[in-house]
């Protein structure tokens, strides 16, 4: 797989990066090694001095940082300077709080004395994805390296610009070599890094495959993993719930990050007596939505991370109407360059539907309506995901139900 920035916007190859040798890769994980014999030792005021820097680092350059990731995976500029401020947070944060979170905890066993105490296990191998390219690298990596790990990260092959500007800022941060390195490898060899006997634990946020596969590869070798994949949310709409609100959120939740959220709403469930206004009012906010360069600040939906991700999400459409599904706004293609997808509403998805029960990754929201809250409750949990889900209603504790 190329490791390159493609402009989203564009379809333009930006940049070429070449993609490590395995004896480059190799060393990296020696040195990452070596490093955790020192880091483990040091104290959690030295760890949290190195996190501050980069969180220091990641403000001072907000607007360039945030650039570069609208440039790589075509998320709007506003919302990727937030999620550089975002990042700095959650680096500040488990700098100033780790050392509480990984206290001992003494117990009161029936005989004797006992306690858990937390201790660094090694180098922890962290698959990323190009949604948010920063914040679910700093989610991984903050709390890993205070609790004394060191860290290799195999980012989205779509987004070497920032894996190579977070390594970057790392280094400038005074972080020893090997603290956090970052592999330019494709999704296979990350998997077959997996039974490295240097690497002690590896985590992914990604596809359901991608998962499946670095899953697989820890089961055999029995190494510690943690997965966060996909998502499918309901948001359900009630008889009492003020509409126009219910609306807002609808499009918020549906179009933040351009519709590539793993908890974004993604099935909008609506109670029949109400559900021809939320419907109309619904279609007509996203047929509204301004679409476009995901740089300028007027725009409300950019195109999506890549023109593969824009033709596999234009596909799925298509099956779930030859599976019998409706399409209430857009469905294809826009018709300029870029990967750009039409706002998208589906109705009539029926459980025979092939599409049923898949993640749509884009602006596409998929609408049921439904006699009751039951049959609400019913649709909403008959989904092989968890993640999130919201209520709208007037009444907070029916919605806590
Ligand atoms: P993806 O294709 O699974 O990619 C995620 C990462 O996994 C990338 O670094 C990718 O590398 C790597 N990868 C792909 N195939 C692999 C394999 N066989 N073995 C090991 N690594 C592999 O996911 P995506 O399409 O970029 O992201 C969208 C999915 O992620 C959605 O389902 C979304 O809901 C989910 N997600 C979940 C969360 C969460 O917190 N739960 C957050 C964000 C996204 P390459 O780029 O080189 O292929």
């Amino acid at each position: 797989m190329a490791i390159q920035t493609v402009n989203p916007a564009t379809n333009k190859v930006e940049k070429v990066f070449e993609e490590m040798m395995s004896g480059a890769v190799d060393k990296a994980v020696e040195i990452a090694a070596g490093t955790f014999n020192d880091w483990k030792q040091t104290d959690f005021k030295t760890r949290a001095a190195v996190l501050h820097k980069v969180a220091g680092i990641l403000r001072e350059r907000k607007t360039m940082l945030a650039k570069m990731i609208t440039t790589e995976m075509g998320k709007l500029v506003a919302q990727a300077e937030g999620e550089i401020k975002l990042s700095a947070e959650i680096f500040d944060y488990y700098a100033n709080n780790a050392e509480g979170f990984l206290a001992d905890k003494v117990l009161n066993p029936v005989h004797g004395q006992a306690l858990i105490r937390h201790s660094p296990i090694g180098v922890l191998l962290g698959v990323q994805p190009w949604n948010f390219p920063f914040y679910q690298v700093a989610r991984f990596a903050a709390p890993n390296i205070m609790a004394g790990n060191t860290i290799l990260i195999k980012h989205a092959s779509i987004v070497p610009q920032c894996a190579v500007a977070i390594e970057d800022i790392f280094k400038e941060a005074g972080a020893p070599a090997g603290l956090y390195t970052n592999l330019l490898i494709s999704g296979k060899r990350a998997t077959e890094l997996v039974c490295d006997k240097r690497i002690k634990g590896v985590s992914l946020t990604g596809s359901e495959a991608a998962g499946a596969s670095i899953a697989a590869e820890a089961g055999k070798y029995l190494k510690k993993s943690v997965l966060e994949l996909g998502g499918s949310d309901a948001f359900i709409i009630l008889e009492d719930a003020d509409i126009d609100k219910a609306v807002e959120w609808a499009v918020i939740g549906r179009i933040n990050n351009n519709g590539e959220c793993c908890i974004a709403s993604k099935r909008f469930i609506t109670v029949e007596s109400i559900a021809t206004e939320f419907l109309e009012k619904f279609k007509n906010k996203l047929a509204a939505l301004v679409i476009g360069n995901p740089m300028d600040a007027d725009t409300q939906l950019g195109p999506l991370s890549s023109e593969a991700a824009a033709v596999q999400i234009a596909e799925q459409v298509q099956r779930a109407v030859d599976g019998g599904a409706k399409i209430l706004l857009g469905g294809k293609r826009i018709d300029s360059e870029g990967a750009y997808m039409q706002p998208t509403i589906i109705t009539n998805m029926l459980p025979g539907n092939p599409v049923y029960y898949e993640e749509f990754f884009g602006p596409v929201a998929v609408c049921f309506t439904v006699k009751n809250e039951q049959e609400a409750i019913d649709i909403a949990n008959d989904s092989p995901f968890g993640l999130g889900g919201s209520v709208f209603t007037q009444d907070i504790e029916r919605a806590k139900g």
